[in-house]
């Protein structure tokens, strides 16, 4: 394999607080290394469009503390394309980019493992999402910073639930992956949690609403996930007020404000590890592998299996706990 002289950095699909602390960990790393490094601007989009920064140890001054990213983000169909692919190839040769760091999701992984496979340019993913579902890290960067958004809309929302002794059905984003449904659910008391990766028959949910209110609960939050298949937070909520009609029944979409906001330490101190592990990995030969956060230790996962969605990542056994602590 030819020696890495110059490693490329983007960050692609869903922004994700933390990716802006990613960036300066393998820009800074890098650098150290004795490496040239270039950022590019709006991930694929960016390939295609030659949109290449040449970034030194200030590029990235002052920017662990804020979300989003500094080198923009986006959604790019040519990409897709094999013609899109080579043409974004030949701009990185002709830049003279040996290497490549993509910070994003299963999309993005799944786009830099085809440009891999299809030329040979060495690739390693860091995963940045706040949807916390690839596999081969316990957390994905931006997680934690959403389920701390989330929670602290979960308890405005319990403070006027309970004066008014209301059911809010609260809902959260995860067109694909439950897992901040989950864990919003457990951390902010909720009384039923819907998930994409569970059927929740509407009755069972109704039958549990009427246990708490017969068991003296005067409000209720139920979280749902975009993507449950009862098709989302106001078709769960009219189909619940129909049956319990002296409830009073709100819902809240909490929408794109779970995207932004300042990363928590968590965030940075796991986009700090990822990102130096990344360079690290490059510089030892490796390639088409996510690096993630296992059981504390930072980790090489296969692209492939990170994005492998035939098996199921949601953990069961915090499932069953949020059941047994809503009683
Ligand atoms: P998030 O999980 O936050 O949505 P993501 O990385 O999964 O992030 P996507 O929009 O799915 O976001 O993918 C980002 C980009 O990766 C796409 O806009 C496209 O350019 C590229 N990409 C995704 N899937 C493919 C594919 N099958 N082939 C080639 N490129 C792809």
């Amino acid at each position: 394999m030819k020696s890495i002289q110059k490693i490329a950095v983007y960050t692609s699909g869903g922004d994700a607080p933390g990716m802006n602390a990613a960036i300066r960990a393998v820009v800074r790393t890098g650098l150290y290394k004795g490496k040239q490094m270039v950022g590019i601007v709006q991930g694929y989009q960016g390939m295609i469009d030659k949109n290449f920064l040449d970034m030194d140890a200030r590029s990235v001054c002052n920017i662990i503390q804020h979300g989003g990213t500094m080198l923009k983000t986006a959604r790019c169909q040519e990409f897709r394309t094999p013609e899109g692919r080579e043409k974004a190839y030949k701009n990185l040769v002709e830049k003279g980019i040996d290497a490549l760091v993509a910070i994003g999701g299963d999309g993005t992984f799944t786009g830099a493992e085809l440009l891999s496979k299809e030329f040979g340019i060495p690739v390693i993913g860091i995963p940045g999402t706040i949807d916390n579902d690839l596999h081969g890290t316990d957390f994905t960067i931006g997680y934690d910073t959403a389920n701390n958004t989330v929670i602290e809309a979960i308890d405005k929302i319990r403070d006027t639930a309970a004066s008014h002794d209301r059911i809010f059905f609260v809902e959260v984003m995860g067109r694909d992956s439950g897992s901040i449904a989950l864990w919003a659910g457990i951390a902010g008391g909720a009384e039923a949690v819907l998930l994409p990766e569970k059927d929740t028959a509407i009755e069972d949910l109704i039958t549990k609403l009427e246990q708490g209110y017969d068991s003296n609960k005067t409000s209720s939050i139920v979280i749902i996930a975009e993507g449950d298949k009862n098709g989302g937070a106001y078709n769960v909520a009219k189909r619940v007020k129909e049956k319990l009609q002296f409830y009073d029944i709100k819902v809240t979409i909490l929408g794109h404000l779970q995207r932004g906001g300042n990363p928590s330490s968590f965030d940075r101190v796991l986009a700090s590890r990822l990102g130096y592990g990344a360079v690290n990995a490059l510089l030892n030969g490796e390639t088409r592998k996510m690096v993630g956060l296992k059981n504390n230790k930072v980790q090489l996962t296969d692209l492939s299996e990170a994005i492998n969605h035939s098996t199921f990542k949601l953990e069961e056994d915090l499932l069953e706990m949020a059941n047994v602590l809503t009683i």
